[in-house]
């Protein structure tokens, strides 16, 4: 499931990274670095790991924009477990400029911008 991932370079994790205030984009815990735990009181041992804003299945870019950096358990649940089935989200959006579309799920994101 981690593998749609791996395309954004570490610049530009480090710069969406840099524009959340290093928190995570979704539950807005800390973070201390790409790939690394956040604070010793986080249950699940989490790691920061990328994720596409919009899905690169979808034709989402490896941009700084549509890239948040989230924790391991808010990145598991934006994955629905592993399953992905639900891509609803989506739906409304196929019609609309990749760079709208983006805002628009940025914007699902509290943390987005730190
Ligand atoms: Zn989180
Ligand atoms: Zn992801």
């Amino acid at each position: 499931m981690m593998s749609s991932h791996l395309p954004f370079s570490r610049s530009v994790q480090e710069q969406a990274l840099n524009r959340q205030k290093n928190r995570c984009a979704s539950c807005g815990i800390r973070l201390f670095g790409l790939g690394r735990s956040g604070a010793a009181q986080h249950k699940f041992g989490e790691s920061a790991e990328a994720h596409h804003i919009i899905p690169h299945a979808l034709g989402g870019p490896v941009t700084v924009e549509n890239c948040v950096i989230i924790c391991r358990a808010c990145h598991l649940n934006a994955h629905q477990g592993g399953r992905f089935a639900d891509t609803s989200i989506y739906d409304d959006l196929k019609s609309v400029p990749m760079a709208a579309k983006i805002l628009r799920i940025a914007a699902l994101y509290p943390h987005y911008r730190g």
